[in-house]
């Protein structure tokens, strides 16, 4: 029987720490008993770092409950790379990783299913939103322009799919491959390849807490996803330029005619500063993001370790064992 660990990044989760492992042990107890996962299945909660008392519970728990287990890394690193850990972490321990948010806004009824495709020869089953109506109007048009203009650039995504996914661990072996520091999950995992499939669910409200996820966050994140897997912006800027160059020459022929065969002496001020600001505008953003190009391939070529691993808790833990005595 294959074994599953479910992977939960929790950062500053406090609120709805302790009602997450509840639903998330009955889902696991549920598949143990319908005979579709192994008995020593588990739940990795992967503590990003937390501010709160997120690992606390977590060892509480890890202590009463032989399902829960635990990652703290050394400091915030973010969801993606939090999650990077835990399924790394899971992979060596497990057959199966179903990764989700720990807010659990997403439904946990279609894990079963994502384990059916499983044995149905699916070596990733991303969980896909249907709706959107319990976010909020300004989240829900962000993330629609953010697909849009990521499928506009090239980059390959599965549309309205966050990171509720299941992964085998031959998925996730292939993940490992890929070393880049700029991780965007969404964008990688299709480039992986193998027999996927969808299941499909609605989106509830964060149970408790706030998203961790601000307009700040937000906007890093998505652009951070567009300049790792597409070199487009750097192409626009081109054409930007040529077009730019196009239209001042057509205006110089324009100021030149009119000067030598009208003699008009046009004042011109307004038009030369304008022109001024709007090509430094320009200029300046276009070195910006050739800029932003090189910052990340110094980044990378930095090969800095994504995260780092402060403590571990699962079963074989002494203090398990000596709960069980
Ligand atoms: N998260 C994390 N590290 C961070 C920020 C968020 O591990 O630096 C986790 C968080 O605990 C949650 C998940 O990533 O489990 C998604 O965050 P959130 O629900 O706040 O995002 P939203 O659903 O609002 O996009
Ligand atoms: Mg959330």
């Amino acid at each position: 029987m294959d074994k599953l660990a479910i992977v939960v990044p929790c950062y500053n989760e406090e609120e709805v720490l302790i009602e997450t492992v509840n639903v998330l042990v009955s889902v696991v107890t549920d598949l143990i008993q319908k005979e579709k996962i192994s008995e020593d299945s588990f739940i990795l909660f992967v503590d990003d770092g937390s501010k709160d008392k997120t690992w606390k519970l977590i060892e509480e728990e890890n202590r009463i409950n032989e399902y829960v287990f635990g990652l703290k890394l050394a400091r915030n690193r973010g969801h993606q790379n939090a999650l990077l850990a835990g399924l790394e972490y899971a992979k060596n321990l497990a057959d199966i990783t179903v990764s989700i948010d720990a807010d659990l806004q997403d439904d946990v009824a279609v894990i079963e299913e994502m384990v059916d495709k499983y044995h149905e020869g699916c070596e990733v089953v991303y969980g896909v939103r249907d709706n959107r109506e319990t976010d909020s109007m300004f989240k829900r048009n962000s993330a629609q322009i953010f697909y849009k203009l990521m499928k506009n650039l090239g980059v390959e995504s599965v549309y309205n799919h966050a990171d509720y996914r299941l992964m085998s661990k031959k998925a996730i072996d292939e993940l490992s491959h890929y070393q880049e520091q700029n991780l965007f999950l969404r964008g990688i995992i299709p480039l992986i390849g193998y027999k996927t499939d969808c299941v499909y669910y609605s989106r509830g409200k964060r149970t408790a807490g706030e998203s961790k996820y601000p307009l700040k966050k937000m906007i890093s994140f998505a652009w951070d996803g567009i300049t790792s897997f597409s070199i487009k912006p750097i192409t626009m800027i081109s054409v930007l330029g040529g077009i730019i160059a196009f239209f001042s020459g057509v205006s110089i022929l324009y100021i030149l005619i009119g000067k030598l065969l009208y003699g008009q002496t046009i004042q011109g001020w307004t038009s030369t500063m304008i022109s001024i600001w709007f090509l430094g505008g320009v200029q300046l953003m276009s070195i910006g993001v050739i800029g932003e190009y090189i910052g990340k391939t110094y980044m990378e070529s930095k090969r800095r370790p994504r995260y780092n691993i402060e403590t571990t808790l699962n079963r074989s833990d002494e203090k398990a064992k000596d709960e069980k005595n």
